[in-house]
């Protein structure tokens, strides 16, 4: 019960980022797949930026709506994040791909991930858990700072 209440309350925090990324869905360029993805991602100074997806017909240069939101960000000068909100017209809530929890971990390893439905229904996670040890094997000795 105390779980269902602690999720509860996580829920309602993340109500504006969820509906800044689900009207973030309009600005989709989604031609190929129809598929219209949105996000917001909140920054720890408190700064939000949206995210959409950009499809392009040469399939692999397609940028997902998680990496627009977050590169906006970093471009503005952001370093830290909170939370993103993902949200899509799906059956059940969408998370990042591994290009993108790649993406997202360079910066906020702990990065708390809702994903939402256009119908409300809502799936809070962490990604830490959806891409735990991001940095193994990859420049180990690589200082970003
Ligand atoms: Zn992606």
């Amino acid at each position: 019960m105390a779980i269902e209440l602690a999720n509860v309350l996580v829920d309602t925090q993340f109500n504006d980022l969820v509906a800044l990324a689900l009207a973030a869905r309009s600005k989709a360029y989604a031609p190929y797949s129809k598929f219209a993805v949105g996000t917001a991602v909140k920054c720890k100074s408190g700064a939000v930026f949206v995210g959409a997806n950009i499809e392009n017909r040469s399939f692999g240069l397609t940028i997902c709506a998680e990496r627009v939101a977050m590169g906006t960000a970093v471009a503005a000068g952001e370093r830290e994040f909170v939370a993103i909100a993902v949200t899509a017209d799906s059956d059940e809530p969408i998370v990042p791909c591994g290009a993108c929890r790649q993406f997202l971990a360079e910066f906020a390893p702990d990065l708390i991930i809702v994903s939402a439905t256009v119908r409300g229904q809502r799936q809070i996670d962490n990604l830490s858990h959806l891409l735990p040890d991001p940095t193994r094997g990859i420049l180990k000795h690589a200082d970003p700072s």
